[in-house]
């Protein structure tokens, strides 16, 4: 019998194939010790080409990702570590002093570091760990030869299976012999999920147990666009993802046909239709897929991605404005760092109980202004290359956005000074995330230029549901009455002082949300890229009377059923291929 799970849909797309597990390897090996001095030069000449074939992968998987610089620097800094005199002289001297195998003395060697890592106190040191630990099992495996081997020598493609990826294990898969990924962990903005999407890889994450009842070599389906992973599936089943993953890459097809014409309602109103985007390459992609703009550019997956250039001026300032030339003169919206919460738990501090209500966002960048500084003189000096928007994560108070005011004044005068050069100061907005933010969103809309509805988190802090929490996901629906009401209230509020109102969050691409989101008069849309052309194909089949209609009326309705029943009626009789994925949907989750 066939067994399905739920997890986090992390890239869209369908793809049916047999499993592969991928077991990361352990760093720790059982003790061997020699008995010559030849076997001692043997162990260092293995330990010697280990670090040789280590690097030979790593430069292929960089030729491999060439495309995406953040990806890029992370494999460099991975060769950096390989190159480490102070750990090769060190795995050295433990092979000729304590006459031990090299995957012993790696092992031995790693485990110190990653003890002595563990002991700092300084959280951003703290997290290079995870690159040390990535680097060393690549040694391991060289090593060892282990299972990451046999997937370069696939002769046919396969669905990955695994309790958790590396980074540098994801960016090195092969496009070609990979049909998709399921992993017990990660969120959606892991670093598989993150690399996934940008290879188009359909992925699966935190799917909890996928590793313990997947067998080798059985079928599986992962249907990245819901959430759900199949084994073994039963001939309806397999019969029904076939049929899903046909009408999906049907759509992709389609999507070079829609690319050029702009999103318009039914009754010719244009609606702004832009894109969220990860990587700074992702920009070239926005016209492909038919969008405008970039309407959220998470800035923090610069520093997820080599934790190293957090500081790095010159990286952000690359990154910004790769972007802002290449979709110039459209409104790229880029937003300061957002870390914390779910992100990179690695490098803030593990030690809050509510991480979601704790040192996040704009608070960690206000409680560090050196550093804050260097990302705001990057955006600054990239500024002058295209049509930049400043956003700011997490705002509870205008205070917060006061501060980052003067803030940008004081470095476009210290850049003057320098004689860098510099754009003028970008229109400055902020998220609308918080219960906080939207009842006092009057006392925030006289200092900003524009507000963006993050309706993740406003999901999530208005139901008191944690949006990664596995326990209570079905609780989290951000077509509930509560999140409608406030997407109401920031919109009319908006439009009494004429200010342009965005959303950004998942809500802004899920098919039934869209018809109450113009109803509500949003101004634009910002979409994951992939999803631009189904959002655009629903805006075009909806008229604007009838949105209007449709939103004023959920304002009087008491649940998030009765609110999904009403569009989906509405729908139905403009768009019947929605039904489909719809009652599919309605079946596994809760749609957002
Ligand atoms: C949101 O909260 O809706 C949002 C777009 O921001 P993020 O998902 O990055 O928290
Ligand atoms: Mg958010």
């Amino acid at each position: 019998m066939s067994i399905r799970l739920n997890g986090t849909p992390a890239s869209p797309g369908v793809s049916i194939g047999p499993a592969f597990l991928l077991n990361v390897e352990e760093i720790r090996v059982k003790k061997k010790t020699l008995g010559s001095v030849e076997e001692v030069e043997i162990e260092l000449e293995r330990f010697s080409n280990a670090l040789t074939e280590t690097r030979g992968e790593l430069e292929q998987i960089s030729d491999q990702i060439s495309d995406i610089i953040e990806g890029q620097q992370l494999i460099e800094v991975h060769i950096l570590l390989l190159n480490d005199p102070f750990i090769i002289t060190e795995v050295q001297n433990r092979i000729r002093n304590e006459k031990v195998s090299a995957e012993y003395a790696v092992s031995r060697v790693l485990y110190d570091v990653l003890e002595r890592f563990n002991s700092i106190k300084d959280p951003y040191l703290r997290s290079r760990a995870v690159d040390v630990r990535d680097v060393g099992r690549r040694v391991m495996a060289s090593l060892l030869g282990t299972e990451q081997e046999a997937l370069s020598n696939l002769n046919s493609p396969v669905v990955l299976v695994s309790r958790d990826l590396d980074p540098s294990q994801t960016a090195g898969l092969s496009r070609r012999q990979l049909l998709g990924i399921a992993t017990d962990l990660g969120g959606s903005t892991s670093h598989t999920a993150i690399l996934a999407r940008s290879m188009g890889i359909p992925a699966v994450v935190a799917l909890n147990d996928v590793a313990e009842y997947a067998v080798p070599g059985q079928i599986v389906i992962i249907d990245g666009i819901h959430g759900d992973v199949i084994l073994d599936p039963d001939d309806d089943e397999l019969q029904y993802y076939s049929e899903l993953k046909k009408r999906y890459n049907v759509a992709e097809a389609e999507i070079a046909l829609n690319a050029d014409t702009p999103a318009a309602t039914a009754d010719g109103k244009p609606v702004e239709l832009s894109a969220n985007i990860e990587f700074s390459q992702e920009a070239d992609q926005v016209h492909r897929f038919g969008g405008h703009g970039i309407g959220l550019f998470r800035t923090e997956f610069i520093r997820l991605l080599s934790p190293e250039v957090e500081d790095d001026e010159e990286v952000h300032y690359r990154a910004y404005r790769h972007v802002l030339e290449t979709l110039n003169p459209e409104p790229v919206i880029i937003r300061t760092l957002d870390l914390g919460g779910d992100k990179f738990l690695d490098s803030i501090p593990t030690v809050e109980k509510n991480p979601f209500l704790g040192w996040r966002g704009i608070r960690i960048c206000l409680d560090h202004p050196e550093k804050f500084t260097r990302q705001l003189r990057a955006l600054l000096r990239a500024a002058k290359h295209g049509n930049a928007k400043i956003m700011l994560p997490m705002i509870t108070g205008y205070e917060q956005v006061v501060q980052v005011r003067v803030m940008l004044e004081n470095i476009a005068a210290e850049l003057d000074r320098e004689m860098i050069p510099r754009g003028d100061i970008p229109p400055l907005g902020i998220m609308i995330e918080t219960p906080a933010a939207v009842l006092a969103i009057d006392t925030l809309l006289p200092y900003t230029d524009f507000v963006s509805i993050g309706s993740n988190d406003l999901t999530q802090y208005t139901l008191a549901v944690d949006r990664g929490s596995q326990y209570v996901s079905k609780l989290f629906d951000s077509m509930h009455p509560a999140v409608i009401r406030q997407i109401d209230i920031v919109a009319r509020k908006c439009r009494e002082v004429g200010q342009w109102v965005g959303i950004c969050g998942q809500m802004a691409s899920a098919p039934l949300a869209v018809p109450l989101l113009l109803g509500c008069g949003l101004n634009e849309l910002s979409v994951p890229l992939t999803l631009i052309p189904d959002v655009k194909e629903m805006i075009s089949v909806i008229r604007m009377s009838e949105a209007f209609a449709l939103a004023e009326k959920s304002l009087t309705m008491k649940s998030s059923e009765e609110i999904r029943k009403s569009v989906l009626n509405y729908v139905e009789s403009r768009y019947p291929e929605i039904i489909l994925d719809e009652i599919h949907r309605e079946r596994t989750d809760r749609g957002n």
